[in-house]
């Protein structure tokens, strides 16, 4: 499919296009191909030396392949040991390392947060005391981002599914750092999906201006005085970055944030810009100048907040008389059961941690909440049905049966086949390849139940 001719006069002025090498590498076979490995699920060092011989500049855990695996027939996808991630988006972790204080317990909104790339990447860099509240408004995406958050396997990220708006209103003064990851005209992965060019028009880059605008003019609220705002989009057009940029100095109290080393950014290919009304520095990145697609951010300091901050409410601890029992059964199932605290919700438990409880009490009140902490399951007599949420959580206890599966049993499993084990333990088993958690089986004395979630199964025939 041909670039749109009125997108390419409308980047003639654009500073680092270049429409020759730009339409080039348009025409090129295939895209690179990165991951993001997952640092709470390492890869064997073998693993390493075989993949990862080519990192992403930008990011420690970023990586590129030589060639395209079909990753739905890699179990180690389904583990959530690493994320298929096109490499310029992996450049927030370098804008989070440069303007925020990692190392200090953060309130992290990701406003626009489906399915999950930038959230995984964030949930990879922070404490964990800190909080990430991942945001969705689309209800059907907010499931992937749940599955994929799941995947990641951390207690301390939230998801709920609201209009940017609920938060802007409700949680005022509340984050630290509020990404806006926006929606966009989209021409930044034409390279990766030709067939997108038909989308696109001048008209709705008019729309997706506007809708930026008011995304962020929403949202605004929720960010802390000296908080920073993050902003990106996968769009090449000026209107939708660079104005965006003039638009926020001009309605919003901030100060662009400029990243340091502008020397090593150009060696990697990357291009400072700046806006036409403030001179607001942002990021572009071009497939013919980077190893990744279309690509912009900028950073800005919040410089004045008019609201007063919302208050997290303060709960009273409430007697529970099943605690005993409660603490008896999960003990079985989580280690370290003591530094965590649960609650139960429509007959299913959760775990969190405890210095959460007044801001999951927060959410509640407030959000659509869609994940908090990790579902443990649900009790029967006197044992727990594992929920798929702590399969994939770090919190389950050594002494869980596992069961390591073949490349060939492990597909199966992921595909919800009747499972056939060699010398399976009776009970609450374990899946794993190459010792990641894949997800449940029950073995009962005539056959083995699979417990992998349905809607998560492999539907694809072909290997
Ligand atoms: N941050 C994601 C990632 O890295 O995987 C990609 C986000 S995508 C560029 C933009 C997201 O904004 C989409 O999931 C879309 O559903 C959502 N969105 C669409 N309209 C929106 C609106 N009016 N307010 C907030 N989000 C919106």
């Amino acid at each position: 499919m041909p670039i749109p001719q009125a997108l390419l006069d409308s980047l003639q002025d654009t500073t680092g296009f270049t429409q020759e090498s730009f339409l080039s590498v348009h025409n090129q076979a295939s895209p690179p191909t990165s991951i993001r490995l997952n640092p709470f699920k390492p890869s064997p060092e073998a693993w390493y030396q075989e993949v990862g011989k080519e990192p992403v500049p930008w990011s420690d855990y970023g990586t590129y392949l030589p060639e395209r695996p079909v990753f739905t027939f890699d179990p180690l996808f389904h583990a959530g040991t690493y994320y298929v991630q096109e490499a310029s988006s992996m450049f927030i972790e370098y804008v989070l390392r440069n303007t925020v204080k990692l190392n200090q317990d953060l309130k992290v909104l990701d406003l626009c947060a489906a399915p999950g790339g930038k959230s995984t990447l964030i949930a990879s860099l922070l404490t964990p005391d800190s909080i990430l509240l991942s945001n969705e408004v689309i209800r059907s995406r907010a499931n992937i981002l749940v599955d994929n958050l799941t995947k990641w396997g951390c207690l301390n990220t939230y998801v709920c599914n609201n209009d940017p708006k609920d938060i802007g209103q409700r949680l005022a003064g509340y984050f630290d750092v509020l990404v806006v990851d926006a929606p966009c005209s989209g021409s930044g992965l034409f390279r990766k999906d030709p067939e997108a060019t038909e989308e696109w028009s001048p008209e709705n880059v008019t729309l997706c201006y506007q809708r930026q605008q008011r995304i962020l003019a929403d949202a605004w609220d929720c960010l802390k005085e000296d908080g920073i705002l993050i902003y990106s989009t996968c769009s090449y057009s000026q209107s939708e970055n660079e104005d965006i940029c003039d638009w926020i100095c001009t309605e919003l109290d901030v100060k662009n944030c400029v990243l340091p080393n502008e020397e090593i950014l150009k060696a990697w290919g990357i291009v400072p810009t700046q806006s036409s009304q403030h001179q607001a520095t942002g990021y572009r990145f071009y497939p013919d100048k980077v190893k990744g697609e279309g690509f912009f951010i900028a950073a800005f300091k919040k410089t004045k907040n008019e609201y007063l901050a919302v208050k997290t409410p303060r709960i009273k601890p409430q007697p529970n008389k099943n605690r005993r029992t409660e603490t008896a059964i999960f003990t079985k199932w989580v280690k370290n059961l003591e530094q965590y605290a649960w609650f139960l919700k429509n007959d299913d438990y959760y775990l969190f941690n405890p210095k959460h409880e007044n801001d999951i009490k927060l959410f509640q009140l407030n959000l659509y909440l869609r994940k908090a902490g990790v579902r443990l399951g649900q009790i029967a007599g006197n044992d727990l049905v594992p929920d798929h949420e702590l399969a994939m959580s770090p919190l389950l206890q050594t002494t869980i049966h596992r069961h390591e599966l073949t490349k060939e049993q492990a597909i199966s499993y992921l595909r919800r086949d009747d499972l056939v084990l060699d010398n399976p333990t009776k009970g609450w088993s374990l899946m794993t390849y190459e010792g990641h958690p894949l997800g449940w089986a029950k073995v009962l004395p005539t056959r083995v139940n699979n417990y992998y979630p349905k809607e998560l199964r492999i539907l694809k025939q072909v290997i």
